[in-house]
């Protein structure tokens, strides 16, 4: 057995969990150790943010995180082991081979994603005292015609490890409702009507402001979060 990281001191073993993985077996322990852990309170630098299919994520700062790649070159790769699969015999020695390939490689892209979201996470929290993000309806996402992306970013996901991350590194975070965010001007708070997914930037017809299309709507993110945890509400673009 290879032991990743010794169990720390006055842990208990609650749970362990044996999976078979492409790449070969691994024990999974759950610890608990009795204590009260306090629950992070909103404070700090308020961040909001967005989850799109052109960025994988704005913030209401206005940083944009592209859309990890793997996922697509991963997808090539996968394409080519499968017509390669097609072509040999079957439980022939090279199609077992290939079998074991594939299994691999779905291990590898689905490890790639997992990293990617804990390593955004944590880079979120380094500038920030609370997050909040939209709470999507994943289910009408994905039935849409964008399904494949809108699973392939995995949002679901990412938003679970975001939640356990701003835990553990004690920053608030919470969902808001996420009906109309990308309708709504972050300056004015007019309604501004349905925008198509080719128009890239937010111009509000009212006051001006203009900005990037998900960059307005993570802004917009954060007003209903701070509305919800009672802080003084900020205004965007002011001055411009
Ligand atoms: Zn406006």
């Amino acid at each position: 057995m290879h032991l990743s990281r010794p169990i720390p001191e006055n842990f208990e073993v609650k749970q362990i969990r044996i999976v078979n993985r492409a790449s070969g077996y691994y024990a999974m322990l759950s610890l608990a150790l009795d204590v009260d852990m306090p629950q992070p309170s909103p404070s700090g630098h308020g961040l909001g943010i967005d989850l799109g299919l052109e960025h994988f994520l704005a913030t209401s700062d206005g940083q944009l995180i592209a859309r990890p790649r793997f996922f697509v070159d991963g997808q090539c790769k996968l394409k080519s082991l499968q017509r390669q699969l097609k072509r040999k015999k079957r439980g022939s020695r090279k199609s077992r081979q290939l079998h074991r390939q594939i299994a691999r490689h779905h291990e590898y892209i689905s490890n790639s994603r997992k990293d990617f979201h804990f390593k955004t996470a944590h880079q979120l929290c380094d500038s920030t005292g609370m997050i909040f993000a939209e709470d999507l309806n994943l289910k009408a996402m994905s039935a849409g015609m964008l399904c494949k992306h809108t699973l392939d970013a995995g949002f679901g996901q990412f938003l679970s490890i975001l939640g356990h991350v701003c835990f553990k590194r004690d920053k608030y975070f919470a969902k808001v409702d996420a009906n109309g965010t990308s309708q709504t001007c972050p300056k004015c708070q007019i309604r501004t009507g349905k925008k198509l997914l080719s128009e890239r930037i937010h111009k509000c017809p009212e006051c001006g402001y203009e900005t990037n299309r998900d960059v307005a709507a993570a802004q917009v993110v954060l007003q209903r979060g701070y509305t919800a945890v009672g802080h003084i509400a900020v205004n965007f673009g002011e001055g411009k």
